[in-house]
Order: C-alpha cells, then sequence, then structure tokens
C-alpha cells in the first residue's frame, strides 16, 4: 500500500514537471509536502500496527511461561511449613484398605499453591475449635496403578489411565479433629467405600452431618471441591497446570 502510494507520488511530480499548468509554482511545492506529510504519517500508523501485534505475541509467551513455572511449582511438605495440622497418613501404614503399606514413610506432600489455601482453611478452622487432620496428600502415579489393580472401581479409585488429582498434588484426604486432637463423628471410618461415605447420603445424626457440611463449606470457601463419593477427598480446584508425578518422597 505504502509503496503504491509512493508510486503514486512520483509519478505526480514527473507529471507536475513535465506539464505546464495554471498553478503557481508554490502550490504545488504545498501540494507535494502535503502529500508526503500524508504518506509519513500512514506509514507511522502501519510500524504502530506492527508493534501492537509483537507485543500481543510476546504476551502470549509470557503466558506459556507462566503456565511453565506453575507446572514446576514446587511440592512442599506441609509439616515443615506449618505446625497446626494433624497427620495420620494411612497408606504409610497397613490401616488402609490395600491391607498394605505403600510409603516407605509418612510424608504429606502438596503443591504450595494448595499448602497456602489448606493452612487458609486450616486457619478459619481453628477459630472454630477444629484442626485438619491428614489421610493422604500427594500420591506417586505408580501407587495408583497399584490401588486400581485392588479396586478398579472409578468411583473410589482414579484410573491411573488418567490419574488421580492426588497424582499431581492437588488433592488430600482429610478429616477435622478437635483442637487438641479428639475425634470428631464424620459417619464413616476414611476409605469407607459405600453410600454411607457420599455427600448425599443423609441418614447420618444431626452431628455427623454438621461436621460434614463444616468441612465442606470451609474447604469450598478456599479453592476446593468435593468428589460425590468420598466425604474426605478435596480437590484443589486449579489443578489444571499440574502434572501428574510418580517420585519418591525421601524418608529422614
Ligand atoms: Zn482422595
Amino acid at each position: 500500500m505504502v509503496i503504491r502510494k509512493l508510486m503514486a507520488l512520483i509519478f505526480l511530480m514527473i507529471l507536475v514537471s513535465c506539464t505546464t499548468t495554471e498553478v503557481a509554482p508554490e502550490s504545488q511545492t504545498m501540494a507535494l509536502l502535503e502529500k508526503a506529510k500524508a504518506l509519513r504519517l500512514r506509514g507511522e500508523k502501519v510500524e504502530q500496527s506492527l508493534y501492537r501485534k509483537k507485543d500481543s505475541i510476546e504476551g502470549l509467551s509470557a503466558g506459556e511461561s507462566v503456565r511453565r513455572v506453575q507446572e514446576r511449582s514446587n511440592f512442599v511438605n506441609i509439616a515443615k511449613i506449618s505446625d497446626d495440622f494433624v497427620f495420620d497418613m494411612k497408606y504409610a501404614t497397613k490401616d488402609n484398605f490395600l491391607k498394605k503399606q505403600v510409603y516407605d514413610c509418612a510424608k504429606c506432600l502438596v503443591r504450595d499453591e494448595v499448602a497456602k489455601a489448606l493452612i487458609a482453611a486450616n486457619n478459619d478452622l481453628q477459630k472454630q475449635g477444629y484442626r485438619i487432620k491428614f489421610f493422604d496428600c500427594y500420591r506417586p502415579h505408580s501407587v495408583q496403578k497399584k490401588m486400581w489393580k485392588i479396586f478398579p472401581n472409578p468411583g473410589y479409585v482414579a484410573n491411573p489411565k488418567g490419574g488421580s488429582i492426588h497424582n499431581k498434588g492437588a488433592a488430600v484426604d482429610i478429616t477435622l479433629v478437635r483442637s487438641g486432637g479428639g475425634a470428631i463423628d464424620m459417619g464413616t471410618k476414611f476409605d469407607h467405600f459405600g453410600k454411607k461415605a457420599h455427600h448425599a447420603y443423609t441418614k447420618l445424626s444431626k452431628e455427623v452431618l454438621a461436621n460434614r457440611k463444616l468441612l465442606r463449606t470451609t474447604m469450598e470457601k478456599h479453592g476446593f471441591k468435593t468428589i460425590k463419593t468420598e466425604w474426605w477427598h478435596y480437590n484443589f480446584k486449579s489443578n489444571q497446570g499440574y502434572k501428574i508425578s510418580d517420585f519418591r518422597w525421601d524418608c529422614d
């Protein structure tokens, strides 16, 4: 477009210099200067729009690098950053549905963003005389495969093909305890694979229903969501940037 206009301008100049016109030389110069100015402005506009496009492309790649950083976001050992939780890591014992110890030692690892949300939820609960007790946190993908082999029911154990949010370090299995550590009745034990553990199941005492509701509303307030079948399981909603992992933690 710019080139075509420049050529037109040159043609016009040649034409003007070759023809005798009635127009005074001064006004001819003025007209040419106006044309040149218009072309220069047009060129600047094109340049600006190119810069805008470049900025938006760089903006996109900046967004991608943010996602990459999130993917690398660290796993943290939650016991190292807060003393206010209680731990009863069932898969580091034989007291679980596998009847096997599948972790070498008891540790609760989650993504740092998830840890922050859990601490905020626990702070809320502490004000009401309760605390969060963990049963399971990050779970290596290979352990997920073992669980699926023993209990291939997608209502309770995620198919390792797609993986579990536990494998991403963004799901936790938890219950409430009193501030002093005393047990709270939640209606069933952890890993009770039956209707009684469902959120929709209401043939429970008022106390149990209130306990489940307190846990659910607090966790939902801090960015977690439930699954239908397990009152103890919570997924951190913003887990899309996290990949399925399969490392084992150090036991020191
Ligand atoms: Zn779970």
